[in-house]
């Protein structure tokens, strides 16, 4: 069996949508890395996009060339009826073979499992830190071997915590082991600092010590370990590209970042040379490559300036004034 389950594979393609069903969970992970504006709430997202009709997840899905998706949360079967709408849609319209797995720090049942089955291809359990110690004699080892008997690929994913050692003895009994390197965020700042927890360096979220925390664990050549700056160096930069590559303007460059760079020139009634196809009115500003605006400054007076940002008319990352 390879370490990485199909799921994980076109996860670094970047080509797996993030579908965030709900910001509601039953649990209060201290570790719990949701933004505060996910947290909670009954929203979903396709990406970064609000769903507000199943043409939002189609779309999103469009834009990227998504194989697959990702369900998420908070918790996704607090939902378990829109799960099932939103990847009965998808591999309606994608196919069998559009790869969808499931994230859940619950053990569910066979009702929920049976409502799953045909639409979700992998399940990953999260087990709650709070009873690793004891996870033979709770929930969810019953719950894997129904999932496992119902033919879905059963995963165990777990954030580096030092308690990891005690889910040795459970990565036999399931087909992949994920460890994603703990990561510190907005919401759990409070609670890192409380447990003396401090990040590694300055440039990436992960935090010192969670890669101690799974050396034993990591022993058995079946676990996986997921790094904090791997999932921002690579998976969420091929997730740019696919999208950027998809919606670029003629006259917008993709960044190796997956970030667009086009000119911005704020005329005002003059005419240009600028050719079809190449300019786009927005705004009451002409938008062009920026290389136009740059190799000819003085053929569009006033001012211009060069613009960086993520697709889908994403956050700005840099104006460059010319
Ligand atoms: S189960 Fe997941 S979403 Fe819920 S509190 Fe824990 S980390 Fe957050």
């Amino acid at each position: 069996m390879p370490v990485l389950s199909t799921a994980c594979r076109l996860c670094h393609e970047g080509a797996k949508m993030v579908l965030f069903v709900t910001g509601r969970c039953n649990r209060t992970c201290w570790y719990c890395p949701i933004s505060s504006e996910k947290k909670g709430k009954d929203t979903a997202y396709a990406n970064d996009r609000i769903i507000l009709s199943d043409n939002d997840i189609l779309e999103e899905a469009r834009s990227m060339s998504a194989l697959g998706a990702g369900i998420t949360g908070g918790e996704p079967l607090l939902v378990p009826e829109r799960v099932n709408h939103y990847c009965s849609l998808l591999k309606n319209e994608y196919g069998d073979a559009f790869n969808i797995h499931l994230y859940t720090g619950i053990a569910p049942g066979k009702d929920i499992l049976r409502l799953l089955k045909g639409c979700v291809d992998e399940i990953r359990f999260h087990p709650p830190e709070e009873i690793w110690e004891h996870f033979q004699e709770s929930a969810f080892p019953e719950s894997i071997r129904m999932a496992k008997d119902l033919g879905f690929e059963v995963t165990i994913e777990v954030p580096s915590l030092p308690e990891l050692h005690y889910l040795i003895p459970a990565v036999d009994s399931v087909d992949w082991f994920n460890i994603n390197e703990l990561e510190w965020s907005e919401t759990n700042a409070e609670a890192m600092r409380g447990k003396d927890l401090s990040l590694e360096d300055c440039y990436h979220n992960a935090v010192e010590g969670a890669e101690i925390w799974a050396a034993d664990i990591l022993k058995n050549p079946r676990v996986h370990w997921c790094s904090s700056g791997f999932k921002d160096s690579v998976q969420l930069r091929n997730r740019l590209i696919r999208t950027a590559e998809n919606t670029a303007r003629e006259f917008e460059e993709v960044t190796d970042d997956g970030t667009l760079m086009y000119g911005v020139w704020e005329y005002s009634e003059q005419s240009h040379d600028i050719e079809d196809g190449m300019w786009e009115e927005r705004d009451g500003n002409i938008e062009t490559a920026w290389w136009i605006l740059a190799e000819n400054p003085e053929n569009y007076p006033g001012k211009k300036y060069i613009i960086e940002r993520y697709p889908g008319d994403g956050i700005i990352v840099e104006v460059i004034p010319l």
